[in-house]
């Protein structure tokens, strides 16, 4: 086998062994499955999404994986195993994910391409998720966490939902609704909305209801309307994200919460900076050009121009200024 199909095998290994450590054993069963039941994770989901347990103990994963024939080789390509070399002495081995919860990462047809681990302790000097380092098989620019359990769900119901970590893609799911996704914590890229792209137009953006995401966000949309996609987006309430409002609303209650706070991403970012800006005539302009600019990504010209339309009433300035501001960006590009 090639190097790539070591690390395939290498990381779907450790997948089954820490799903196994989740179920079986005394302090996976007392630790890993206590905590995702805890959250409110049935056993189906839990299987479902192959979450696992990898042991508070320094190297019981690699050492297993040592005895079964695994070669270290891969096991540090695919980062699942941190080597420590000293002078004069052996290597040093110790399991990346050490005390963690583990999401598998899957790939569009459902190869474990990677893993995101959670600590469940609150320490703060301890990275709250720690994912696989990139490698020959994990590219996080190139994932979408969920997407083999949703791609089928996307293409039927003709829309995605993006929410921005595991648990939401896992509660919505154990809630009824499977046409849903991840970032996971990066910033949305190019060939991730391509994945997207290639099941439907239209993608709903679901952001946490902690503000400190949505500013910084909002310039990655941009991209999605740059591959000719409908954009929607909503807002959790404070304090809560697509994992805890699902978790304690009825899947009626969340679909009628999507349907009436969904809206168009142009409008909603008009309308979020133009309160922010209305009384300052200078951050009022800079506001302007900001919309005008992400209008000028959409490739349909007919989308164009309604939305220079609608954000001329919205921002109380003149259609002919805006398709000026418009023209003039497109002449900026060339
Ligand atoms: P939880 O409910 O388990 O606390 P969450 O998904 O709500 O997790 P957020 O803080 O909303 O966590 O972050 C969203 C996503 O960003 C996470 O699911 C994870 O993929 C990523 N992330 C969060 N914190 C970190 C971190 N310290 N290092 C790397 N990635 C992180
Ligand atoms: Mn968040
Ligand atoms: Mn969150
Ligand atoms: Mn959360």
């Amino acid at each position: 086998a090639n190097e790539k199909e070591s690390m395939y095998l290498v990381s779907e290994y450790a997948q089954k062994y820490f799903s196994e450590v989740l179920w079986e054993r005394e302090l996976g069963k007392a630790i890993g499955l206590s905590y995702f039941k805890e959250r409110g994770f049935t056993d189906e989901t839990i299987k479902k999404f192959s979450l696992g347990y990898c042991l508070d103990q320094w190297d019981s994963f690699t050492n297993t994986a040592l005895d079964k024939g695994y070669k270290l080789e891969y096991l540090e390509k695919t980062g699942l195993t941190i080597v420590k070399k000293q002078e004069g002495q052996e290597a040093r081995k110790f399991d990346r994910f050490k005390g963690r919860v583990m999401f598998p990462i899957q790939s569009m047809s459902g190869r474990v391409l990677g893993f995101g681990g959670r600590i469940l302790t609150n320490d703060k000097k301890a990275a709250k998720y720690l994912n696989s380092p990139e490698s020959d098989i994990y590219h996080k620019s190139k994932v979408l966490y969920g997407i083999y359990h949703a791609k089928q769900a996307i293409a039927k119901e003709d829309n995605c939902y993006l929410v921005e970590g595991y648990t939401d893609v896992i509660q919505f799911h154990q809630r009824g609704i499977h046409n849903v996704v991840a970032s996971s914590g990066t910033a949305l890229t190019p060939d991730q909305i391509r994945l997207v792209n290639r099941l439907t137009k239209n993608i709903t953006v679901l952001f946490d209801g902690d503000a400190a995401g949505l500013r910084a966000s909002l310039r990655g949309i941009d991209l999605i309307l740059e591959q000719g996609m409908n954009v929607r987006v909503c807002t959790f309430p404070e304090g809560e994200d697509p994992d805890s409002f699902s978790k304690n609303n009825s899947l009626e209650e969340v679909n009628q919460y999507l349907e009436s706070n969904s809206k168009d991403f142009i409008q909603f970012k008009a309308s979020l900076l133009i309160k922010e800006t209305a009384n300052d005539p200078i951050k009022k302009a800079e506001t302007v050009r900001d919309i005008v600019n992400s209008i000028s990504k959409i490739p349909d010209r007919i989308k164009k121009e309604i939305y220079i339309q609608e954000c001329a009433q919205l921002m109380n300035i003149s259609e002919s200024v805006l398709f000026n501001t418009l023209a003039q960006i497109g002449k900026k590009e060339i």
